[in-house]
């Protein structure tokens, strides 16, 4: 079998399917430029994982707040966009073939792509909430605040330390994004897994799971632990691989 004839067959499985449902990792953003964690000259080449954990925020948010900072500037160029991965998850959503996209990712990417139906299971990088009131900000606002105060910035309202929206490490995930990703992964009959090194938990759970009932599709660089569980696998960046799945499925289903 040549490679397109497994795009063919993923793609037939993709606009078979009842329900499906995509997961994402930080390679799913690379092509835009946002480096991933653990590849090589990914973020911990640069950073200490051990500065943003949420001991760390709680003992001294003000030097965990610096960190964040220079981590974010590190991380997302200002000028970030989407790349044809997010794009044409989106359009599959859009085609009817995709349900869901389930991201560890805290970028906002899939959003700025067009997807709709996007479950951030490691909060969002694009607010910060107050630890005092629960009162929610724009990141940029609290960023700018954090920069003007050189340390973590305060509520407006109650004063107390404002939080960035993202997980932390050590910090638990929101219930109901979890919830609803397990739900996604045991009701798809086709889940997608794209660019993500499948190391943390409970992330790294949700293909075995899907795995049960769906037919699992694989994109990554590298192998993980979903790839001798999934029918097919792609070698290949995101960014091409995704474009060619989603242009077979779309022309199978029209
Ligand atoms: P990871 O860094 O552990 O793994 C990235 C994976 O993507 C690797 O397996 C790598 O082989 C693969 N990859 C890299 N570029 C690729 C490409 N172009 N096409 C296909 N595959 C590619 O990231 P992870 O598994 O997402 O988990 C770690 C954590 O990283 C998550 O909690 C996430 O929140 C966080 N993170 C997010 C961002 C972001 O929001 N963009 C960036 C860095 C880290």
């Amino acid at each position: 079998m040549d490679e397109g004839d497994d795009y063919r067959a993923a793609a037939r499985a993709l606009a078979d399917a009842d329900v499906a449902a995509a997961l994402t990792g930080a390679g799913v953003s690379t092509e835009s430029g946002v480096p991933d964690f653990r590849s090589e000259g990914g973020v911990w080449d640069e950073y200490d994982e051990r500065d943003f954990t949420i001991a760390r925020f709680q003992r001294d948010p003000d030097a965990f707040w610096t960190d964040w900072l220079d981590l974010q500037e590190g991380l997302i160029p200002d000028d970030v966009e989407p790349n044809p991965a997010h794009e044409s998850l989106a359009a599959l959503e859009e085609a009817g073939l995709l349900d869901a996209v389930i991201t560890q990712n805290v970028d906002g990417l899939h959003q700025d792509a067009g997807s709709r139906t996007v479950v951030e299971i490691h909060g969002s990088g694009a607010r910060a909430s107050c630890r005092g009131c629960g009162a929610s900000f724009d990141a940029a606002v609290a960023r700018e605040r954090a920069r003007e105060a050189g340390g973590a910035p305060a509520c407006e309202n109650c004063g107390d330390v404002l939080k960035p929206d993202a997980v932390l490490f050590g910090e638990r995930l929101p219930d109901a994004p979890l919830r609803g990703a397990r739900r996604w992964a045991d009701e798809s009959e086709a889940f997608l897994v794209v660019g993500s090194s499948l190391t943390v938990e409970p992330a790294a759970s949700l293909p075995r799971r899907a795995a049960d009932g769906a037919t699992l599709v694989e994109v990554n660089t590298e192998s993980t632990t979903a790839s001798s569980l999934a029918a097919y696998t792609f070698r290949e960046k995101a960014g091409e691989a995704i474009p060619e799945l989603a242009s077979a499925a779309v022309e199978l289903q029209g």
